[in-house]
């Protein structure tokens, strides 16, 4: 049984698919049969601010395309895996190499290749316009679809979280000494 619903501002790392989460999951061939990707700039802003807030994120993409690992590069995505069959499986060792525990991972999918890293993820999501089944497997849907601001308003979502909860742990009562020397949080009463 996975751990579901896990606490946003708990998740260490986000983990995404690339067509139809990343980009529309429409695929442009050129003359030459070159495929050509569109990104969003405020997915990838989000992603940024995301890594630079302690999330990890990684890319884990069922087809194989320069664009992406161009893409990852400027994003500064530094866990990247493409050409991939089995999600699941590359998830797994991932988690093992970064020592995260798969509760404290969250996951963006789109279509059932995503459903078995969704279902093993602490938190999924399925973008708008994702698959009935990637729908199914989700703890929250996104309010954007894929390509269209989807991965933005989970980056947002988690950042708040993690900062709702840096706040919350700054507001905690201060720490109350006794006379003992035994620390115990709560408030200071009275003199000390
Ligand atoms: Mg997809």
């Amino acid at each position: 049984m996975p751990a579901r619903r896990t606490d946003p501002a708990a998740i260490e790392l986000l983990v995404l698919d690339v067509d139809g989460v990343l980009t529309d999951g429409r695929l442009y061939y050129g003359a030459r049969g070159e495929v050509l990707k569109v990104f969003d700039v405020k997915d990838g802003h989000g992603i940024r601010r995301l890594l630079k807030a302690g999330v990890e994120v990684a890319i884990i993409s069922g087809r194989d395309s320069p664009a992406v690992t161009r893409r990852a590069r400027d994003l500064g995505i530094r866990h990247v895996f493409q050409g991939v069959g089995d999600k699941l499986a590359v998830l797994q060792k991932l988690l093992q190499q970064l020592r995260v525990e798969p509760s404290a991972c969250a996951c963006i999918g789109d279509d059932v290749p995503d459903v078995p890293m969704m279902r093993a993820a602490g938190l999924a999501f399925a973008v708008a316009d994702a698959h009935p089944e990637a729908l199914a497997a989700a703890d929250k849907v996104t309010p954007h679809p894929g390509g269209r601001g989807a991965v933005r308003s989970v980056c947002d979502l988690l950042i708040a979280a993690r900062e709702g909860a840096q706040r919350g742990a700054r507001k905690s009562p201060p720490l109350r000494i006794a006379r003992s020397g035994r620390v115990s949080p709560g408030p200071v009463r009275g003199k000390r």
